[in-house]
């Protein structure tokens, strides 16, 4: 039989048949009319996925989430800036290290592993700080952490600091409402909750950024990070006329825009809930299994992905025998509990099925390695819930 294992770490994730299908047609050239059309329509919906106001700027280019970070990062700083880092982990840490190699002069707010910095703590290094840039990582896929982005991006605001937020890890499964929460520059990859095989880097930029962007008074060091060299295809495309800078992804474009159409099909706040309810479902399995999570309170929990510490007794073998219980999970990420943890990732098409077939098989994984507890009826009361 072929391999039924279902793909449950944070990224890649499952994808839609259609979605896949898509990705698998001829493939045309990036100036042919349906392309044109394609790329257009995509570029329209990246702003309602975002929940981005109509005077933003979408950018949708060929690389991974960490080239979207490295382009929102270069097009918005210059040398000599100051940016503020509230660090929730790992992912948070890389935009501490892209905006130094850009620059920046950077400060972090941090807090231990599993917690984030509170509102009180950022302000006050607002205060200190004074900075031009203010980063924030939606969801740290690392620890699970997922920041409180309205709140930050509220304060960036009344100190007059640009948002920038990575939501790699949250844009079409954790609320994000970049107009009405006043983010500037909110970016993503392909692969997690927007459902498209990876390979795509998603940005959109706010009219704030993008005035930021235009008072450069050095010109960028790279020319396929520039906006400048972007703008116009971007533009072109969503006019539905043919532009050429460097050659789009195009069966990825393509693929891209099935998946958008879906999303919306489904509608972002039904799509919000969805996830609210299938991370609710592994809590309570954690919660009955006795797992602790990475994560230290509730409200910072994830709805993208869960990161339970191993019980007593259990190592980092346990990945390994949930993979062959028929469910593919990630390890730990955060380098100093790396080997204390596990991740699962729920996001994009998980369905109820997903979440009772992966419970079932970290609970039997467990129970060989001795833990024996309950889960599955937890997870399947909160879903009926
Ligand atoms: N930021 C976050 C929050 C992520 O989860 C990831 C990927 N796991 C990245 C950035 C980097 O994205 P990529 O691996 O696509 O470069």
């Amino acid at each position: 039989m072929a391999d039924r294992r279902l793909l449950m770490i944070p990224g890649p994730i499952e994808f839609e048949p259609d979605v896949l299908a898509t990705l698998g047609e001829r493939t045309r050239s990036h100036l042919d009319p349906t392309f044109i059309e394609a790329f257009g329509r995509a570029l329209e919906n990246t702003r309602k996925v975002f929940l981005a106001g109509a005077d933003s700027q979408p950018f949708v280019i060929a690389g991974s989430g960490t080239l979207a970070m490295d382009m929102a990062v270069a097009n918005v700083v210059e040398p000599g800036d100051s940016a503020l880092v509230v660090e929730t982990g790992w992912f948070s840490q890389r935009m501490a290290d892209i905006l130094a190699r850009w620059g920046a002069k950077v400060t972090s707010v941090a807090a231990p592993p599993g917690d984030a910095p509170s509102l009180e703590a950022v302000r006050d290094a607002l205060r200190q700080a004074r900075p031009k840039i203010v980063t924030v990582t939606h969801v740290d896929t690392s620890t699970g952490v997922r920041a409180d982005v309205e709140g930050i991006a509220k304060l960036a605001r009344e100190h007059d600091a640009l948002t920038i937020v990575d939501g790699v890890c949250s844009v079409g499964g954790e609320v994000l409402r970049q107009e009405q929460w006043g983010v500037d520059l909110a970016l993503t990859g392909s692969q997690k909750a927007l459902g498209v095989p990876p390979g795509l880097a998603v940005l959109v930029a706010g009219p704030r950024a993008m005035a930021a962007f235009r008072a450069r008074k050095s010109k960028l060091a790279s020319i396929y990070l520039d906006f400048a060299e972007w703008l116009p295809v971007m533009e072109a495309y969503e006019a539905r006329k043919p532009y050429y800078f460097a050659t789009p992804a195009v069966n990825l474009v393509a693929a891209y825009d099935t998946s958008l159409g879906k999303l919306l099909v489904e509608g972002m706040d039904a799509r919000f809930a969805r996830h609210a309810k299938m991370a609710s479902a592994f809590r309570a399995a954690w919660q009955a299994m006795e797992l602790r999570t990475v994560p230290v309170r509730e409200h910072l929990t994830a709805n993208t992905l869960s990161a339970p510490y191993f019980p007593a007794g259990v190592d980092t073998t346990l990945p390994g025998k949930i993979g062959a219980e028929g469910i593919v999970v990630a390890g730990g990420l955060y380098p100093t509990i790396k080997t204390q943890y596990f991740r699962v990732g729920h996001m994009g098409s998980i369905h109820p099925n997903d979440v009772l077939a992966t419970v079932g098989a970290i609970e039997r994984a467990l129970a060989k390695a001795g833990w024996k507890r309950d889960g599955l009826s937890a997870a399947a009361a909160a879903l009926s819930a």
